[in-house]
């Protein structure tokens, strides 16, 4: 990754990051060109021998992109049957035609979440190199997907590090259901991800996050199957949320490369959104100017900024706990993406964040609140004029709606309403909220209610 390192690794060796310069590997590819399609087109059809399974995944039906394993390693559990969906309602509520928003909703995956098209890379490669026991540190995700990864293939320990406190109840039932080891760091997602690093390093033990760059290769997959479900046509705008920013990172990359083998003639702009609470990559990028400069980053300004944080004691703190996040690890692959896809950096607080997942709930599937924020963050862009109204804008719902019921139902009734839940939500009732009607045990009363509202 450092322009000014030359060192290389084989595909089958194991590191977290370069032996010489310290930085995140990169994945390269000599790429065959016989092996790849002249067209995207041409992988439709694959659609037609969905009974392999490396058809059916939505990943490695496009293994050729990502041409790192022998097909015969490869480890699939279905990931990938995502889908993306047309919203009159949201397009509205962004504020651009009534045609021009998409939802790319990857809470469909095995675990519920966007992480399973990164896993089924980073458990491929971990078989690879003959691996038994892997790890990550996680906001629950991605300890779900790799929970359940290992669970289904049986191929594998699994250890899941999680922060006291920050983890989505729905997410820990996963890893604790599939499974998985999990030990509960006091701390932050920042420290759990620090020690797992140290961990895996000192014990030998495969590491799942996103510094794994083949991670990253599995994650590219959510781009293709944007462009197949806009007939192969790039939008305008992909709009995600950024927590560690490995999703960015994938996706730049992935234009990047379609671009070079000739598969795609433009590439679309990137908007990235953190939440104001956990805002590292707004301020530099916003703030600051920070840019990716041919691979010299000025790490200087970086060490600036974690030095000031670290003085002041601040705390990554949002009710998306999924980007909850300040130490963005994929950050300088972040900035390459950026400058790659023309990018934009913003930052929703949670009010927004809430709102916009309520819209998704209310015309479309739903999603977790991190998703939330590609909703928030691209009206906020169409606001500001930088979104323009006939611009196709894709928002990618990175969890599923049933990963934190306990924000949407705080949302919706209010916990003093209800009772449900524990986090008390400086939002609740929300300005979309749905609430419950409370209505006594008593037919002519409940009839009564029922006529006031459906008519
Ligand atoms: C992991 C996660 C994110 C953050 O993605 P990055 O690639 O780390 O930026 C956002 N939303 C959800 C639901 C996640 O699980
Ligand atoms: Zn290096």
């Amino acid at each position: 990754m450092s322009p000014d390192c030359d060192a290389t690794l084989s595909v089958d060796e194991v590191a977290s990051a370069c032996p010489k310069c310290g930085e995140l590997l990169d994945v390269q590819y000599d790429w065959d060109r016989a092996q790849t399609p002249k067209s995207l087109r041409d992988f439709e059809s694959r659609w037609s021998s969905r009974n392999r399974p490396l058809d059916f995944s939505g990943v490695w039906r496009f293994r050729e992109l990502l041409p790192f394993a022998a097909e015969d390693k490869i480890v699939t559990i279905g990931e990938g049957q995502t889908i993306l969906q047309p919203s009159k309602s949201l397009a509205k509520y962004v504020g651009v035609n009534d045609d021009c928003l998409f939802l790319q909703y990857e809470g469909l995956n095995p675990s519920g979440s966007f992480k399973d098209n990164g896993m089924t890379a980073a458990v491929t490669h971990a078989r690879m190199v003959g691996a038994t026991t892997a790890a990550c540190a996680s906001t629950g995700n991605t300890s779900a997907s790799l929970a359940v990864f290992a669970s289904t293939s049986q191929l594998l320990n699994v250890v899941v590090f999680v922060g006291s406190g920050a983890i989505a109840i729905g997410k820990l039932s996963q890893a604790l259901d599939y499974g998985a080891h999990t030990v509960q760091i006091e701390g932050d997602f920042d420290d759990a991800l620090m020690r797992v690093r140290e961990v895996c390093a000192a014990m030998n033990i495969y590491l799942c996050n996103s510094v794994n760059p083949f991670r990253l290769e599995g994650q590219k997959t959510i781009m293709y199957r944007v462009l197949e479900g806009l007939n192969w046509e790039p939008p305008d705008w992909i709009v995600v949320p950024g927590g560690n920013l490995g999703n960015c990172s994938a996706f730049g990359k992935a234009f990047v490369e379609l671009k070079q083998l000739g598969l795609i003639d433009r590439i679309p702009r990137l908007a990235v959104i953190n939440a104001a609470g956990a805002n590292t990559l707004y301020q530099l990028h916003e703030e600051q100017g920070l840019r990716w400069n041919e691979g010299r980053v000025d790490g200087e300004s970086i060490n600036g900024f974690y030095s000031e944080m670290d003085a002041n004691n601040r705390r990554a703190s949002t009710l998306a706990s999924a980007i909850e996040i300040n130490r963005p690890v994929s950050l300088k692959k972040s900035l390459r993406s950026l400058d790659a896809c023309d990018g934009v950096v913003r930052e929703v607080n949670d009010e927004a964040i809430l709102d916009g997942k309520a819209q998704v709930g209310a015309g479309g599937f739903g999603c977790e609140p991190a998703s939330g924020a590609s909703v928030a963050g691209a009206k906020l862009l169409r606001e500001q004029g930088i979104i323009a109204p006939s611009d196709r804008v894709v928002c990618i719902l990175t969890g599923h709606q049933l990963k934190d019921s306990t924000a949407t139902v705080n949302y919706h009734a209010g916990q003093s309403t209800t009772g449900y839940g524990k986090a008390e939500s400086p939002f609740s009732p929300g300005k979309f909220a749905n609430r419950p009607v409370v209505v006594e045990n008593d037919l002519d009363r409940i009839m009564d209610v029922l006529r006031g509202l459906v008519g």
